[in-house]
């Protein structure tokens, strides 16, 4: 079967992979946490201003394996172009324009819980507010541990959910930068998808 190089990627063109159980298992994981920042979310007021995004303007997130699996496969599937070598110091996910993440449904652990989780430290919990923001409405102030341990909803904690999503990764414990991590995993995908369907034309 001749796969064309426009194709319409599917998981189920992984399917006999390795690569297809991570992925499956990693996406199931980012379901089953969606909800667990929002009631800390409102009982402290951490909503981020509309169009905000300076986190994303001056950071590129290290993944593991996993989360860059996710974010190439999402890639792949929806033909999303990205300028890798912007070299611009922003996320090069994010669309500077509309000020969003062109991946959103499948950002890494790090997006997911700054500022929206705890940290834990030697002292207890923690929780740094934003000080990127410079629009009105931005919560920049912290949480001790006093507030987090009288909260009324669980406390996400984002080293949790980090060894969480690693612990997916079976042997490949190797972190690194989104624009190292995901174009290789993205040129793996298409030569599984290859090697499963049959040679990719072009
Ligand atoms: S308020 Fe902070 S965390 Fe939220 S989008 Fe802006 S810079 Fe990012
Ligand atoms: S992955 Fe998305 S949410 Fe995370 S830094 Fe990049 S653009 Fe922002």
């Amino acid at each position: 079967m001749l796969i064309h190089r426009f194709v319409k990627y599917d998981i189920s063109m992984l399917i006999g992979s390795l690569l297809h159980d991570e992925l499956v298992q990693v996406l199931d994981f980012y379901d089953s946490i969606a909800g667990d920042f929002s009631a800390f979310e409102d009982e402290f007021g951490l909503h981020c201003p509309p169009r905000c995004g300076n986190c994303c303007a001056c950071f590129v997130p290290e993944l593991c394996h996993g989360e860059a699996l996710a974010i190439a496969w999402t890639l792949l599937e929806n033909g999303v172009d990205v300028d890798w070598h912007a070299g611009d110091g922003a996320c090069p996910l994010f669309d500077g324009v509309h000020r969003r993440c062109r991946a959103y449904g499948v950002r890494p652990v790090i997006c997911r819980c700054f500022f929206s989780s705890a940290v834990r430290g030697k002292d207890g919990l923690a929780f740094n507010g934003c000080r990127l923001s410079n629009q009105p409405g931005a919560m920049i102030h912290s949480l001790g541990k006093e507030a987090l341990e009288s909260a009324s909803s669980p406390v996400p904690v984002m080293s949790d959910y980090g060894e969480r999503v690693r612990s997916l990764s079976g042997y490949e414990w190797e972190s690194l930068p989104m624009d190292e991590y995901v174009p290789r995993l993205m040129e793996q995908l298409r030569y599984t998808v290859s090697l499963l369907s049959g040679p990719v034309a072009g």
